[in-house]
């Protein structure tokens, strides 16, 4: 059988990195204003350093180990780190959350195609370097040169790491060689972690929140017609068997439910797809400028609710763009879907505790969705 080996050139050419070309932009393209003067001039606010290149769509590429270093620099000096990359890297980070975040090392082997070189190497030597890289990527379970959301790596890298020992030194010093960071014992790191992922981004604001429900709610009362993902709809009767009833801060799915049992049983709705306006507006979860989901615990509900949106679709034998009645629609989901696992609540069985794909609401009994279930069933006058 043919192989097909390929290099590192190839690699970046062919675009099997998404971010690659980003690792030669970063390395090789014009240096930003701080970089340049090799200081860091970042704030603590998000709005970082002036004169800073705005994240573009290209990505950003970080060794594992910078990713570690970046949020140990936040603990050693609150919202600044002083190396000027790992500066510029939050600066996109916190401009752009969601920017697509590669981590490549020298790995050799088959992933040699991805190996960066050893110019960001640390003082401590080649091996250690290679070493320290490959025991972050192992805790994270992820391959060299893999891509993801910046903010996914970060939440990850949180949970899974809750300290630098034994990553960036070790018990016992075998040789100078292997001696490690002299900060690994400082506790920065560990300091930072705790405090967790909102010190590196900072989550929605609530005065926009409080603004987005009251405009929503506005628009939804007035709607000629309702736009909402298909997964949610399924939540609204979770929520209302769990007696979950208007005002809800977080979501409109109460106040939807409660329009179509009382005024406006036959508005219709039409299935969209993304974290619509018209339901999740004021959801901290939401992400306005994308109609991205970033819920869950390592923030990749935008994945997995995809998933939801379409177990719900093929259950119901309809397609996105569908437009049904809202009442009619409710009792074609209480008959298609008498129970939710498998549907929106995912089949988890077997993945690891911070899988992308591990969904809070699977591999569990679901007592409140048959609780609203049988009310919206009676109160819509359905059958069993
Ligand atoms: S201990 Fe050193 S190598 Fe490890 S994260 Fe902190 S600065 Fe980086
Ligand atoms: S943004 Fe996500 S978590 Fe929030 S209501 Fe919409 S789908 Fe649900």
């Amino acid at each position: 059988m043919k192989t097909h080996k390929i290099s590192r050139t190839q690699f970046v050419r062919e675009g099997a990195c998404l971010a690659a070309g980003a690792f030669f932009s970063d390395v090789f393209a014009p240096q930003t204003a701080c970089a340049q003067e090799n200081r860091p001039q970042c704030t603590s606010q998000p709005s970082g350093c002036p004169g800073t290149a705005t994240a573009g769509k290209s990505g950003l590429t970080l060794r594992p180990y910078e990713l570690l270093c970046l949020v140990c620099s936040l603990g050693e000096n609150q919202g600044c780190p002083q190396n000027a990359k790992l500066a510029a890297a939050l600066e996109k980070i916190r401009r752009q959350p969601d920017i697509p975040l590669t981590l490549c090392c020298n790995a050799g082997d088959v992933y040699s195609y991805q190996d960066p070189g050893t110019e960001a190497d640390t003082a401590e030597g080649r091996d250690y370097n290679r070493k320290r890289d490959f025991d972050i990527l192992l805790k994270l379970d992820a391959a060299p040169g893999a891509t993801q959301p910046a903010r996914i790596w970060l939440a990850m890298l949180l949970k899974r790491i809750s300290t630098v020992a034994g990553l960036c030194a070790y018990s016992g010093v075998t040789s100078e060689a292997w001696k490690g960071c002299a900060k690994a014992a400082s506790g920065c790191y560990e300091r930072a972690q705790k405090q967790g992922l909102n010190l590196l981004i900072p989550p929605r604001d609530e005065a926009e929140m409080t603004r987005e429900k009251e405009a929503s709610i506005a628009a939804l009362k007035s709607a000629k017609e309702v736009t909402i993902r298909p997964h949610i709809l399924v939540c609204a009767v979770c929520q209302y068997g769990g007696g979950t009833r208007p005002p809800f801060k977080p979501d409109n799915l109460p106040e939807l439910l409660q329009m179509i049992l009382t005024e406006r049983p036959d508005v219709p709705v039409k299935f969209v797809r993304g974290a619509d306006w018209m339901m999740c507006a004021p959801c901290p979860s939401r992400v306005a400028a994308t109609n991205a989901c970033v819920c869950g615990a390592i923030k990749s509900g935008g994945l997995y609710n995809e998933l939801k949106d379409l177990n719900v679709l093929q259950r119901l034998g309809l397609n996105f763009g569908s437009t049904m009645k809202a009442r009619d629609l409710c009792l074609l989901i209480f008959e298609k879907i008498p129970t939710v696992t498998g549907v929106c609540a995912l089949d988890i069985d077997g993945l690891a505790a911070q899988s992308i794909w591990r969904d809070g609401c699977g591999g569990k009994p679901h007592p409140f969705y048959d609780k609203g279930r049988k009310a919206l069933l009676e109160k819509l006058g359905g059958k069993a």
